[in-house]
């Protein structure tokens, strides 16, 4: 076999990534070590408006609409945040990226199931594609190895990918653990996700999303905060949290179990390779939200590595274009996201009390309803710093740290 780009990996990343390397006249592979496309299930499902019109998925009656969040406080005090309008929507997870892999199916690209990537070479071009390097990829289809020729491999493999260990790539050096259930769930109002601040969440934060007639019940740990597993975090949280445990009940539909990376590498090309999505932790790390961000970086990677193979250059050089036009597009927000996020880890139970206590005016909410937006959080964070109010009272809790 033979393509001039092959992605490892079927999920949104790779999807997209392979639709827009096909798009821009590449012939395109994406190989998938499983049997089903979105399965085994590794999220909570909540996507904004914007990241489904980024992943180029028409809105579907399937999807469960969301206008705002309860966010809760570690002493029970809650702010409602709303706008009135959709902001984001839930949906199966096995459903979209079924969707996002026939897209790229119609735009030209080729899907290899039960196909699993065990390793990766580089040798010298011999003939077709001028004076570039071909990337050899070994892989077990079905159980049995073969191997496939590339001009560029894309590793769309996932928080643990391999692609990116086997390049010599650095990979995400924070990954939060996530631990969540499906089961019933007493929401106040439908149309809105529950957050739950402080040690319930050590270094990160819980939730509880309506889908339908159930709930995605789940929180992230984020490494070094905290004794327990995400797991034993999260069957305390469903049995003793004072909101939590009143309103869930203790029959679970289905667990999910996984890693958020949230820091990004120094490098994300190589020859004849690139990362991209969850492997190359572009993941926004004030919610954990990797869809969004993995879509804008996908679609910039596939158009580079078609490219790149078509003009017969896939140097580490030609490919490091991906690398500065994926920063420049979301590099800055994710690490203000970062600093965002650290900043709240550390902040202890009685702090959040304080905090949200502050955020709970009508001025504030005002602000975080207009300036709001899950996936440019620094926006908002940005118009609190310039509020008097707020800034005040932010300054003073540094203070008393
Ligand atoms: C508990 C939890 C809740 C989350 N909730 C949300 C949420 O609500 N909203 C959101 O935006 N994000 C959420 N995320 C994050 C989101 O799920 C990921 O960011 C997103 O799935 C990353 O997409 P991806 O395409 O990069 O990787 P993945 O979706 O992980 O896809 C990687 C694919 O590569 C395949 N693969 C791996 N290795 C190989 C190999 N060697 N050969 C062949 N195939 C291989 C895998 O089977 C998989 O299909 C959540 C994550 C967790 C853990």
């Amino acid at each position: 076999m033979d393509y001039d780009v092959v992605v490892v990996g079927a999920g949104p990343a790779g999807c997209l990534a392979a639709k827009y390397a096909a798009k821009n006249g590449a012939k395109t592979l994406i190989i998938e070590e499983h049997a089903s496309i979105g399965s085994p299930v590794q999220c909570a499902g909540l996507l904004s408006t914007s990241a489904i019109g980024e992943c180029e998925v028409v809105l579907d009656s399937g999807f469960h609409p969301i206008k705002g969040a309860f966010v809760y406080a570690p002493d029970r005090r809650r702010i409602r945040i709303s706008g009135g309008e959709i902001k984001a929507y839930v949906v199966d997870r096995r459903i979209f990226d079924r969707t996002l892999a026939e897209n790229a199916v119609r735009s030209g690209a080729d899907i290899l199931m039960r196909t699993r990537a065990v390793g990766i070479d580089i040798e010298m071009e011999t003939r077709g594609h001028g004076h570039g390097r071909r990337r050899i990829l070994h892989v077990a289809i079905e159980g049995e190895p073969d191997v496939i020729e590339a001009g560029v491999v894309i590793g769309a493999d996932g928080v643990q990918s391999r692609i990116a260990q086997w390049a010599g790539l650095d990979t995400p050096e924070t990954i939060l653990s996530g631990a969540q259930i499906s089961t019933v769930y007493d929401f106040d109002d439908l149309e809105f996700v529950e957050i739950f601040m402080g040690s319930c969440a050590p270094g990160f934060f819980a939730w509880a999303i309506p889908y339908h007639g159930s709930a995605r019940i789940g929180l992230a740990v984020r490494p070094g905060f905290g004794s327990r597993s995400a797991w034993a975090h999260l069957k305390r949280l469903i049995a003793e949290h004072p909101v939590v445990s009143g309103k869930c009940d203790s029959g679970i539909a289905g667990i999910v179990l996984g890693g958020i990376p949230i820091s990004v590498p120094q490098q994300t090309a190589a020859e004849g390779l690139l990362i991209v999505g969850d492997a190359a932790g572009q993941v926004k790390p004030t919610s954990g939200g990797g869809v969004y961000p993995g879509a804008v970086c996908a679609k910039i990677a596939g158009k580079i590595a078609a490219d790149a193979v078509l003009e017969g250059n896939t140097s580490a050089r030609r490919l490091s274009e991906y690398d500065k036009l994926w920063r420049t597009r979301i590099g800055r927000e994710l690490v203000i996201g970062r600093r965002i996020n650290e900043w709240m880890a550390r902040l202890s139970d009685s702090e959040i009390n304080r905090l949200v206590g502050v955020l709970d005016d009508d001025e504030l909410l005002d602000l975080i309803t207009r300036y709001g937006d899950m996936d440019h959080p620094s926006v908002v964070v940005r118009k609190l710093l310039m509020n008097r109010k707020s800034m005040g009272a932010f300054l003073k809790m540094a203070l008393m740290r």
